[in-house]
C-alpha cells in the first residue's frame, strides 16, 4: 500500500472516533499498519480533531522512530508499535485507543467486562480482559512500552484474533482490528456493550449470570468460526 493511502485511511478512522462519540478534545488515537513497508501511520500528538489533516498522520517504524512527517507522533506510539510487533502476524493492521466513557469506567475499576449476552459474543469471545496494575518501576520507566507489555501478558499466542479489545487498568481501552476502520467499529461496539454490562451489573449488584458458554460459542462461531454463516455469501 502506498503511504499516502495509509495516511488517508488513518485520518478517516481518527475522524470517525468523533463521529461515533468515542472521543472529545484531543483524546484518543488511531494507527494503521502497512505490511508491505512494515510502517505505521499514527495521529500526531495533541492535535484537535477539527484541525486534523493528512499531514498530521505521522509515519513511524516498528520501533517508533519517525520516518516521515513534521509532527511529533502520539505519546501512545510506543504502545501501538509494540502491539503491532506481536499482532501483525495475525492480520491486525489497525489499533485504536480512546477513553470512551463506559469502557474507561470498567478500566478504572480494574475489572474485566463480563460477557452477559449475544451482542457482546457477536464481537468479542468472552469477558474483555483488564490488565494488572503496573509497578512503580514500570510507570517511571518506559511507561508506554510497558503499557503494551502488561497488555501482552493477557494475550498468549493468537488470542488477539478472538479478543479485539483490552482494558488497561486505571486508564482505558486499546482495541484492534484488521484495518483502522475495523478497529474503530470494535471500539464503538466495546463502548455499547460496556454500557449495557454496567447497567446489568449495577441493576443486580453484580449477581446476574454471564451468558451460557454454549450460546457464547454459537454466536461467536456463526460469525467468525470455521463454518461461519452470518452475512452474505462471499462471491
Ligand atoms: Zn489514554
Amino acid at each position: 500500500m502506498c503511504l499516502d493511502k495509509l495516511k488517508q485511511e488513518v485520518l478517516h478512522a481518527n475522524l470517525e472516533l468523533v463521529e461515533r462519540n468515542l472521543v472529545i478534545s484531543t483524546w484518543g488515537n488511531v494507527s494503521g499498519y502497512d505490511p508491505e513497508t512494515k510502517l505505521v501511520a499514527i495521529k500526531a500528538s495533541g492535535v484537535h480533531y477539527d484541525e486534523l489533516e493528512t499531514k498530521h498522520m505521522v509515519i513511524v517504524d516498528l520501533d517508533g522512530n519517525v520516518v516521515e512527517g513534521e509532527y511529533v507522533p502520539s505519546t501512545d506510539t510506543q504502545t501501538h508499535v509494540a502491539l503491532y510487533k506481536r499482532f501483525t502476524e495475525y492480520g491486525i493492521h489497525g489499533i485504536v485507543h480512546t477513553h470512551s466513557q463506559y469502557a474507561t469506567m470498567w478500566a478504572q475499576l480494574g475489572m474485566d467486562i463480563p460477557c452477559y449476552g449475544t451482542t457482546h459474543s457477536d464481537y468479542f469471545y468472552g469477558d474483555i480482559p483488564c490488565t494488572r496494575l503496573m509497578t512503580a518501576d514500570e510507570i517511571n520507566g518506559e511507561y508506554e512500552k510497558n503499557t503494551a507489555e502488561v497488555i501482552l501478558e493477557r494475550f498468549e499466542g493468537d488470542a488477539c484474533k478472538k479478543m479485539n479489545a483490552v482494558l488497561v487498568h486505571s486508564h482505558g481501552p486499546f482495541v484492534w482490528g484488521k484495518t483502522p476502520l475495523d478497529a474503530v467499529l470494535h471500539s464503538q461496539v466495546l463502548e455499547y456493550i460496556s454500557r449495557m454490562a454496567y447497567c446489568n451489573y449495577t441493576l443486580t449488584g453484580g449477581e446476574n449470570q454471564k451468558i451460557q458458554r454454549v450460546l457464547l460459542d454459537r454466536h461467536y462461531n456463526r460469525k467468525f468460526g470455521e463454518n461461519a454463516y452470518y452475512g452474505q455469501k462471499k462471491q
